[in-house]
């Protein structure tokens, strides 16, 4: 009898192009998927929380298909693997690697107890397309800037896609599965959850779909369009990546095959999705990037704490329409145009003088793309804290920010000023009660004038100057 090998599937819900899994199957032994919700799926937001169990279900299915089952175990992940192991006789556990502080934690801590119990754990290649410490700058450090580690990696071999599995062997007897309903995964989403749906695309072939989407419409004009919040210029694949339903070699050959055809913004496109990368460079170098200045001048900054100015930040009812309908997109439909993340950010850290964390904790809260690297290294970039930073004085004006990028003032319309509109009546369907607001409440005055904004932002950032 071959002893059966446990995949624990994380944030890759993917059959192609996944290492562990192919390795698995190719040792000819039963395989036993298990999705296991741990503390660190507990801790997630309430929009990225859903999501993920959206995403499980789905890939439960993706399974099933291929005669096989996802088994699903709420605990600690090592007690959980362990009571599997006894249940099932198996004798190995693989997995893809994670490149975020939490998750490394957890899985040395995984990986040093099974093996301590004689059981062969192996991680394999992850949701990356270059390993964090495979990038290197001349005197082997980090890179603290984006673009000499775009021209490290851009020349580089990828080696091709592996292909999905057509079946994947069972085991003889499979091990009791928890159901996904009890998680309560949406709980947090309350009025939210119904409305948000209509924005999701959850799944393996749906990403598939929205890269041949972009690949045949948008990727020719992607660099000229791909700041302008209304066109359809950029290819949403965050909200699939952030659950590993696509993986970044895929897109990059797809992307790289394109652009030798002839496509002009693929190598825009590249360059984009290795920011992704530089993201979990960055953490894995910096571990404390999600939650400290990178720069540790930027500790003698005063920040404010949460303050009533942030919450209306957050119920977009700042009185700066671009800054506003940002707020409310990202509410509606749990994500938001990344111009649009950079002026809301700018904003709220400038105009505001808001503490980043402040705002990395609702986007973590609100984005069904949340991604640990991305988020802390996006508010960081913004902030003006963190490596390779926008400077401090580099401060977004939300109003020539919508003459430039929404000059017909669309966006703007359909999020905060045309109340017909299906995202109006999406924000104002998703928001709680206790937040007051009705589409009849009138739009507010400006929270603070831009240039007052701006004049008082730069004050405290020479008095750091000053302090530091
Ligand atoms: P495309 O333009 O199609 O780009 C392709 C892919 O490249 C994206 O899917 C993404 O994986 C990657 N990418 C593009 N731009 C960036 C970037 N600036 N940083 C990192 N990766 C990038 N992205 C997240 O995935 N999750 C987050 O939680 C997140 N939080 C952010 C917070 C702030 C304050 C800012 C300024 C940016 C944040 N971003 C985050 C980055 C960026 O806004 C999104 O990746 C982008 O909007 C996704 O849209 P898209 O898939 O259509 O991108």
């Amino acid at each position: 009898m071959k002893k059966p090998i446990i995949i624990w599937f994380r944030r890759d819900l993917r059959i192609a192009d996944h290492s562990a899994l192919c390795a698995a199957v190719a040792t000819g032994r039963p395989v036993i998927p298990v999705f296991i919700c741990d503390p660190m799926m507990d801790a997630l937001g309430a929009a990225p929380k859903w999501r993920f169990g959206l995403g499980v279900e789905h890939f439960a299915k993706t399974l099933a298909a291929l005669g096989s089952r996802l088994i699903l175990r709420r605990g600690e992940p090592l007690t959980v693997l362990r009571d599997l192991i006894r249940e099932t006789d198996a004798d190995a556990v693989y997995w893809s690697r994670a490149y975020d502080t939490d998750g490394i934690a957890r899985d040395r801590a995984v990986k040093a107890g099974l093996q301590n119990d004689g059981i062969d754990a192996q991680s394999h290649m992850g949701h990356v397309l270059f390993e964090p410490w495979t990038v290197a700058n001349k005197s082997g450090g980090y890179f603290k800037v984006y673009t000499p580690f775009w021209k490290t990696v851009r020349g580089r071999h990828l080696d091709a896609c592996l292909p999905a599995p057509r079946t994947i062997p069972a085991p003889d007897v499979w091990p009791n599965s928890e159901a996904i309903d009890d998680w309560q995964l949406g709980q947090g989403m309350q009025r939210g959850r119904d409305v948000v749906s209509r924005y999701v695309c959850v799944g393996e072939t749906n990403a598939q779909g929205r890269l041949d989407t972009f690949l045949d419409h948008a990727i020719g004009t992607y660099e000229h369009n791909r700041d302008f919040p209304e066109k359809p210029a950029t290819s949403r694949l965050s909200e699939n990546f952030a659950y590993g339903e696509i993986s970044p070699r895929m897109v990059w050959h797809a992307a790289y095959g394109a652009m030798q055809k002839g496509a002009q913004g693929g190598e825009h496109f590249l360059k984009e999705l290795v920011w992704r990368e530089y993201a979990y460079h960055l953490m894995y170098h910096f571990p404390a990037l999600a939650d400290q200045n990178w720069r540790s001048e930027w500790d003698a900054f005063h920040w404010l704490p949460d303050n009533e100015n942030a919450e209306r930040w957050r119920r977009g009812m700042t009185g700066e329409p671009m800054v506003d309908a940002a707020m409310r997109e990202l509410y509606a439909t749990g994500t938001m145009h990344n111009r649009m993340r950079m002026i809301a950010a700018s904003y709220l850290t400038k105009h505001l003088r808001t503490d980043w964390r402040v705002g990395r904790d609702w986007f973590a809260q609100c984005l069904i793309d949340w991604d640990p690297a991305a988020n802390a290294m996006g508010w960081q970039w913004v902030a003006g804290c963190g490596p390779d930073a926008s400077p401090y004085f580099r401060i977004f004006n939300p109003a020539t920010q919508g003459e430039k990028f929404d000059k017909s003032q669309s966006y703007r319309k359909r999020f905060l000023f045309d109340e017909n509109s299906a995202e109006q009546r999406a924000f104002f369907a998703a928001i709680p009660k206790s937040w007051g607001i009705t589409s009849g409440t009138p739009y507010p005055n400006p929270l603070v004038s831009l240039a007052d904004g701006r004049i008082a932002a730069l004050e405290a950032y020479r008095a750091m100057r000053g302090r530091s």
